[in-house]
């Protein structure tokens, strides 16, 4: 039988490298540390070794597409292609960041959105059969969802939105935060909240086009949120520990063999919430 394999994005630190140390104790298969920079990278797999655990990894800097498609060309080669997909990856501006919004929006939705937007298109067909994706996605988008007007909120839980037609309000998004409009367009003022309200949307985008394109395939396709997770990103008054933070996107990643469910679902805490 051929070796089983999961992939975590930005897993050098963080809820990432939580997710990384889990999967290492409970999954059959081996698990890779990603990270954009090769020397983060390689201390986490040093600081794992510490812990007893075997790593392997390999660079992925999801914003640069060369580096997207070499990572996708090796697990093709070498496994087939991936069992577990995990997107972790993410950058949020600190509430006391002094960048115009204008400059936050464009550069928190180009990491959060259209990067993991592209890391999708190369490993979505990579994904073996009986495979599981999870999109670490945040509640803060789904408090985002709410503040969108109503018109953007239908098409965020409608059924027919495209691929398309999201990458299109996000870039609308970015477009109109560009010139100070986007509260007219009926967005809200929260750059990482819509690039995780995108996020989740795009989810449920891919789980229903798995569902159509292969559905003997039983792959399942979540976003979930970790919770607020003490982390470079939330800092250091977070009540959950990193570990804590990777309960919910391992189990998402772990769903049992011909489970059916979750999919296309937004879950925090092991339960599907409300969209
Ligand atoms: P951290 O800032 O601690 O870690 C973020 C990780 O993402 C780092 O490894 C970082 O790498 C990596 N990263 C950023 N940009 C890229 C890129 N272009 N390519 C590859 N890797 C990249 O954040 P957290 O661990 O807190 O966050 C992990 C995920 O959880 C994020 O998606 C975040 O939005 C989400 N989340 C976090 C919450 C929290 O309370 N912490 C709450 C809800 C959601 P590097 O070290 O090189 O910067």
């Amino acid at each position: 039988m051929s070796i089983k394999v999961a992939v975590v994005t930005g897993s050098n630190k963080g809820i990432g490298l939580a997710i990384v140390r889990a999967l290492c104790k409970q999954y059959q298969g081996d698990v890779y540390i990603t990270a954009r920079d090769v020397g983060r990278g390689q201390e986490a797999v040093k600081s794992l070794a510490s812990e007893g655990l075997k790593t392997q990894f390999h660079q992925l800097d999801i914003n640069d597409q060369e580096s997207i498609t070499t990572a996708a060309a090796y697990f093709k080669e070498k496994y087939g292609g991936v069992d577990v997909l995990i997107n972790n990856a993410g950058i949020a501006f600190k509430a006391a960041d002094t960048a115009p919004f204008a400059v936050q929006a464009e550069v928190t939705l180009k990491t959060n959105f259209f990067a993991t937007r592209d890391m999708l298109t190369h490993f979505l067909p990579l994904i073996k059969a009986g495979g599981r994706v999870v999109n670490v996605s945040s509640f803060v988008g789904a408090r985002t969802l709410n503040n969108c007007d109503a018109a953007l909120q239908q098409r965020f839980r409608s059924e027919d939105i495209t691929e398309e037609e999201l990458s299109g309000l996000m870039e609308q998004f970015v477009a109109q935060a560009k010139k100070g409009e986007h509260k007219k367009g009926g967005w809200p003022d929260s750059a990482y909240g819509t690039s995780k309200t995108g996020l989740t949307v795009l989810s449920m985008i891919h789980a229903r086009r798995l569902s159509k394109e292969r559905p003997s395939d039983g792959i399942l396709v979540n976003a979930c949120c970790p919770g607020w997770v003490r982390t470079d990103m939330a800092g250091d008054k977070a009540p959950k520990s990193p570990d804590e933070g990777a309960i919910t996107p391992v189990y998402l990643a772990l769903l049992p063999p011909g489970a059916t469910e979750p999919h296309g679902k937004f879950v925090s805490d092991k339960e599907v919430q409300p969209w």
